[in-house]
């Protein structure tokens, strides 16, 4: 249960930069006015009052580096840093000529409040950064995507054509025994929208030891019962056979649901239908295999592929697209072509449906160089432990308390549960974590006996100078903190 611990351990991680409320009035017409009032008791009553120096807003706002930053992060985030720098030298924690740089150190380095950060927890999807980080080719792709794009018009006929044809057939490539595909936003609304067009008002019959929460309160079971859908419980948390489906099919059943025990393991006196199997009930057969693995993986036996539950009679495969994958966040649909078909054209799916950025996304990651995530995965922990040492040495020369140590990463984020990967870690006095998760380049760790571990499986090797620079200003803040502390 790697996610659950991760959801609270890193729940603080990186508070976004919220801009200040626009405000009319200009700071300098208030500094005017506090000046004039009776300077504080233990000032040189000779000295010029510095608050009356404090820059005015116009002023501020003509510097060509406040400009630029208008122009790329908007006029109010600009405007609340000035704000804040001039009441900074307005209560003399600052020198008003350096009132400028004060508000280019305020300013965020991106207009939006979310933040990149280097994922050392050792856990590969980690749900609170954000599961799989895309591929370079991904990231290039969302970017070019993002202007007007040709996600639903033929250029060469001028007539309108299925949206994100190209990503659909790039999925359906990679699985060739899908006659059919379809992208939604999430493994969830995958499921949903198989749950409404095939099962509302019916039964789909699910196995006791199969009704899971995917996390953070979300139970599959619940979610199922939304769309109108009645659930039909068949088996043990133990032990479900095929018999047990048998038994219940009928005239009211919608379809069998397998769903992939993704984020815990039961092991023991166990006993699971396979797809297989049910295939020949006479009612679709639906795997919810969550992580996304689209053909056998050979470092994770246990985790269920989409190719090989359809050969094996699977009508219909729902699955993340963010996960094992190591694609952008959606929801995979993949079978039988006339099912998929009819799910495309459900009412329904035009609400679930994704946009382009994703699609742009995902066709990069199934056509485009191995992800990040294939990487992490198959790490080679002597070249992991050879990282750690040269950072360990790296930082020890710079007086810091690094150590090179054996580790062990996860999979996470619903994924090949129980699978430890052997990995190594820098070692950090404990301070660091907090220190190093609120630095300007924010990283984030996990604590073990007493110690900041940095896990190096899920930091990309390209990676590691940043992550350096990162715990070598973590070190100087620190050292600023305690000469604060003790002034
Ligand atoms: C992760 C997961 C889901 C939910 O997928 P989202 O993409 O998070 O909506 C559903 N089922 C299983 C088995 C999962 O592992």
């Amino acid at each position: 249960m790697t996610a659950r611990a991760a959801d609270t351990e890193d729940g603080a991680a990186g508070a976004g930069h919220e801009a200040a409320p626009a405000d009319d009035t200009t700071g300098a017409a208030r500094a005017t006015d506090t000046a004039g009032t009776t300077p504080p008791a233990d000032r040189d009553p000779g000295a010029p009052d510095p608050r009356r120096r404090v820059p005015r807003t116009d002023d501020l706002l003509r510097d060509p580096r406040l400009a630029e930053a208008a122009d790329r992060l908007g006029a109010a985030v600009v405007k609340g840093a000035v704000r804040e720098a001039q009441q900074r030298a307005r209560d003399g924690e600052l020198a008003p000529e350096h009132v400028p740089e004060a508000v280019l150190g305020l300013l965020p380095d991106t207009a939006s409040g979310l933040r990149p950060v280097l994922n050392a927890t050792g856990v590969l999807l980690h749900t609170n950064l954000g599961r799989a980080p895309l591929s370079d080719a991904a990231r290039r792709a969302v970017t070019e995507a993002a202007g007007p794009t040709d996600v639903e018009l033929d250029l060469a006929t001028g007539v309108r054509a299925r949206r994100g044809r190209s990503a659909l057939a790039a999925l359906r490539a990679r699985v060739p025994a899908a006659g059919g595909v379809h992208v939604v936003n999430n493994g969830a609304a995958a499921l949903v929208l198989a749950a409404t067009a095939l099962a509302a008002g019916k039964e789909i019959v699910v196995s006791r030891g199969e009704m899971v929460e995917i996390g953070d309160g979300f139970r599959l079971p619940d979610l199922l019962v939304s769309t109108g859908a009645r659930l039909r419980e068949v088996g043990t948390t133990n032990r479900t056979t095929a018999a047990d489906y048998a038994e219940v099919i009928g005239p009211q059943t919608g379809f069998v649901l397998k769903v992939h025990p993704s984020n815990f393991r039961v092991t023991g006196f166990t006993r699971a239908a396979q797809a297989g199997e049910l295939a020949s009930l006479g009612v679709p057969v639906v795997v919810d295999i969550g992580s996304g693995l689209l053909a056998p993986h050979p470092g994770l036996p246990e985790e269920p592929d989409a190719d090989t539950q359809l050969r094996a009679g699977a009508a219909l495969v729902t699955a993340s697209g963010d996960k094992l994958l190591g694609g952008p966040q959606c929801g995979l649909l993949l079978g039988d072509g006339d099912l998929v078909r009819a799910l495309a054209r459900h009412p329904l799916a035009r609400a679930l449906r994704v946009d382009k950025l994703t699609l742009a996304a995902l066709e990069a990651t199934l056509t485009g160089p191995p992800t990040p995530t294939a990487h992490a995965l198959t790490a080679d922990p002597v070249a992991l432990r050879a990282r750690a040492d040269r950072l360990a040495a790296e930082l020890g020369a710079h007086g810091i308390d690094a150590r090179a140590v054996g580790s062990t990463a996860t999979v996470g984020g619903g994924g090949a549960p129980g699978v430890d990967l052997p990995s190594a870690a820098l070692s950090l006095p404990e301070p660091y974590a907090a220190a190093l998760r609120t630095g300007r380049m924010p990283v984030v760790g996990r604590l073990e006996a007493g110690r900041c571990l940095l896990d190096l499986r899920s930091v990309p090797p390209a990676d590691d100078e940043r992550l350096a620079g990162a715990v070598r200003a973590a070190r100087t803040s620190d050292d600023q903190a305690a000469r604060k502390g003790r002034a």
